[in-house]
């Protein structure tokens, strides 16, 4: 490296470090102003995301509530079209939203600059998707990939981090292959890697187990079972049914809503790694139905269709200390 390009290096980082400070600041103002920061990892409220295009406006998230805390990991299922990658890119800062309000590790994504957006992204938050393509550089090796998006000073301190992260996602023996050698498991490992690379409170990951087979499947979820296991906060979105199953915490969207939670029995939190259960078949979780702040409660659709109901009233009465939900007298 030529003494010139080093000085220039050091400028550059002596530059981001005094941008770091006063950003600092100005958040430390916001949260004067601002009465209530939630101390949550993510706390949506009533969040709505609307595209504009030309000839129509698509409601992609319609009044969104979520609280995420620290050290959970949550995964989040639903249909295509739901608004699941719309929510994932909001917290993501990819993407602004329209309404209601988004606060992500004390960030308010509503009132941030550009200029911290741009250090949220690098800081904050990690990012992995089903393809990697747009993260990773092909001819560079998994190593200098992972290097690559590190903010640490010195050349040794990314070399050992970047191992370590190789470690942990199991791609240490493929430190010097080059990305387009490396089949689409092993990239998604190392995408994970670089996702990783700056320590971000929190992971977020959009179906990564979407185009590769089972088994790698597997593996990959593990590593983020591993990764919660440490203390990472990480929120996934997944197709995968058997995968979700194995899950603490699993939301269902319908619509740009949560429509019903997931939690993982007692009896089995302690067995996720144990091979004899069918995760797909057993009933591992119980089911729960998500009441909003004003009290709106979106019923299980076969509930609703086992009530036969001719329009839209129910009755709803207290009875023994429970609310029950029942089809009008005809
Ligand atoms: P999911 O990830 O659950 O499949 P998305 O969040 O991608 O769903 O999409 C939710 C809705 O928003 C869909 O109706 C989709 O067509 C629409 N949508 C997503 N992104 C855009 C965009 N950039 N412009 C217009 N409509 C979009
Ligand atoms: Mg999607």
């Amino acid at each position: 490296m030529t003494e010139k390009k080093q000085k220039t290096e050091v400028e550059a980082e002596v530059k981001t470090e005094a941008k770091t400070e006063v950003v600092t600041e100005e958040k430390k103002e916001d949260k004067t102003e601002e009465k209530k920061v939630p101390d949550a990892m993510i706390k949506a409220e009533n969040l709505v995301k609307i595209y504009k295009t030309k000839e129509t406006e698509v409601l992609a998230l319609q009044g969104l509530d979520l609280t995420v805390q620290e050290g959970e990991l949550t995964a989040i299922i639903g249909n295509s079209g739901s608004g699941k990658s719309t929510f994932l890119n909001m917290i993501g800062g990819l993407d602004r939203p329209s309404a209601g309000s988004l606060f992500v590790a004390g960030s308010n994504l509503f009132t941030m600059t550009e200029k911290e957006l741009v250090l949220y992204k690098r800081d904050t938050v990690g990012f992995v998707w089903q393809n990697n393509g747009r993260n990773m550089l092909p001819f560079l090796s998994a190593l200098e990939n992972v290097m690559m998006p590190m903010h640490l000073s010195g050349t040794q301190e990314k070399h050992d981090k970047a191992m370590e992260l190789l470690e942990l996602v199991g791609m240490a023996h493929k430190k010097a292959s080059r990305m387009n050698m490396l089949s689409g498991g092993e990239q998604q490992r190392v995408a994970i890697a670089i996702a990783l690379a700056n320590s971000p409170k929190l992971l977020l990951a959009d179906e990564p187990t979407g185009s590769v087979d089972t088994r790698t499947a597997n593996y990959i979820f593990d590593v983020f079972t591993e990764l919660n296991r440490r203390g990472q906060t990480i929120l996934i979105v997944t197709h995968d049914t058997a995968l979700s199953k194995k899950v603490k915490r699993v939301v269902a969207i319908r619509d740009g809503k949560i429509s019903s939670e997931r939690v993982l029995k007692e009896a089995y939190a302690d067995r996720l790694k144990e091979s004899d259960i069918d995760w797909r078949s057993e009933d591992t979780q119980d089911e729960f139905a998500v009441l909003d702040k004003v009290g709106r409660l979106q019923l299980p659709q076969e509930m609703v269709s086992e009530l036969g109901l001719t329009d839209n009233k129910v009755k709803v009465f207290i009875k023994d200390g429970q609310i029950v939900i029942a089809k009008p007298e005809e």
